[in-house]
């Protein structure tokens, strides 16, 4: 079977995804259940119909659009991933997923292909954060991870809630029933372009992805006392700053000292009140992101900051409080998804790279309900979130190609 991937008319698809949006192009937003979405959804839905497929909505607008295989009660294959944009975004992040992943399987409909299992199309709603404050919200829906109480409180910056921007949208039904029954999907693949340089330097067109890194967020609060910048002596100072500075320089160390490359730990927010020249600084906000594909070695950073703000707090008579805010635990794909996508890479002897994936995608939730694996493909300079993200044709078509190779494969 010689799978063939209709480029044109894909790269025109994105073209015409991508002009669906808020932003004037090349530059494309498009936040979950606005107007923008809502067109790109049905539009989406349309080309699925058009396909042949049977295109289902669950209560918080994950669409499934599926191919029938021969055996109804096979776990299905799935493959997907997300159309919504962060303001100000590129044209390929997600999309090239969702309609790499549409293309795969209209060329395998096109060679005759006949699947045991069902393959499914899967565009989760809100990857992005944007507008309710969580990312993958409906690939967290879908495995349980977030629970639907949990996700009935989160409201957007207008105050509205899930529940009833979900309803303006025309969604029915409960978000208790977007769990995934267990065993729903046999494997599930997303392909996705990097969003980082590793591909593009080492001249290596597919990554297929081995771990995929989890972040831990933590808000940090230091409270210590203000005072006249030429009035109070060194000695009696409690300087929430000068506190703060010494945590931010223990989570970077902690990180560096971890052992393995893939710890990586970042300070990005640094509040510092009254904020003013002639002024001791009395409170600092702090906020952490610390990564890995090890939990366990994560844990170990976390671990180590808490230390560092009992011993700084002691040493500076400051008070150090830290909020967890989130903490996702990293993933390892599976190894049956990772076979399969390093068989299609080998079957059409391209070079392909195992590697991590530094930023999280719906996958990491999806890997708690099913076999789960991703496959990258280069994107310039690593350039995402951007306008001028970038994936060359030659790069998607082939992602795409190996994607159908491997849908079938797990499919047959
Ligand atoms: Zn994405």
């Amino acid at each position: 079977m010689k799978i063939e991937v209709d480029r044109d008319r894909l790269l025109a698809e994105i073209e015409t995804l991508a002009a669906i949006s808020d932003a004037e192009a090349p530059a494309v937003t498009r936040i979950v259940f606005t107007p923008a979405d809502l067109k790109a959804r049905a539009w989406l839905r349309a080309r699925c119909e058009e396909a042949g497929l049977t295109v289902r909505q669950d209560a918080v607008g994950n669409t499934f659009a599926r191919w029938a295989g021969s055996d109804a009660k096979a776990a299905a294959v799935g493959t997907g991933s997300h159309i919504d944009a962060i303001p100000n975004a590129g044209k390929y992040d997600g999309v090239v997923g969702v309609l790499g992943g549409l293309e795969a399987i209209r060329a395998l409909r096109r060679r005759g292909f006949r699947p045991t299992r069902s393959v499914e199309l899967l565009v989760f709603t809100s990857e992005e954060p944007t507008r309710f404050g969580i990312g993958c919200l409906g690939s967290r829906l879908l495995s349980g991870s977030l629970s639907a109480e949990a996700a009935k409180r989160l409201k957007d910056g207008e105050e509205e809630s899930i529940e009833q921007v979900r309803r303006k949208a025309g969604l029915s039904g409960e978000l208790d029933e977007v769990r995934l029954p267990g065993g729903y999907y046999k494997a599930f693949v997303e392909l996705h372009i990097e969003q980082g340089p590793v591909l593009e330097r080492q001249r290596i067109p597919l990554g297929v992805v081995t771990n995929i890194a989890a972040p831990a967020s933590m808000r940090i609060s230091v409270e210590g006392a203000g005072g006249h910048a030429g009035g109070v002596l060194m000695a009696d100072r409690r300087d929430a700053l000068c506190a703060g500075a010494e945590l931010i320089l223990a989570i970077e160390n902690a990180a560096r000292s971890s052992g393995a490359a893939d710890t990586v730990a970042t300070v990005g927010i640094c509040e510092v009140f009254p904020g003013a020249i002639n002024s001791i600084p009395s409170r600092v906000r702090l906020s952490a992101d610390i990564r890995d594909t090890d939990l366990t070695r994560r844990d170990r950073v976390i671990k180590a900051m808490e230390d560092a703000c009992n011993e700084i707090s002691a040493n500076r008579r400051v008070t150090l409080r830290t909020e967890l805010i989130n903490a996702d635990a990293p993933a390892e794909c599976a190894p049956a998804v990772v076979e399969a996508l390093s068989d299609a890479c080998r079957k059409h002897e391209q070079k392909f790279l195992p590697m991590v994936s530094r930023a999280y995608h719906d996958s990491l939730f999806m890997s708690r309900i099913a076999p789960a694996g991703m496959l990258f493909i280069p994107c310039r300079n690593g350039y995402s979130h951007r306008p001028d993200e970038y994936a060359s044709p030659d790069d998607i078509a082939r992602g795409t190609l190996v994607l159908a190779e491997a849908l079938a494969a797990l499919a047959a």
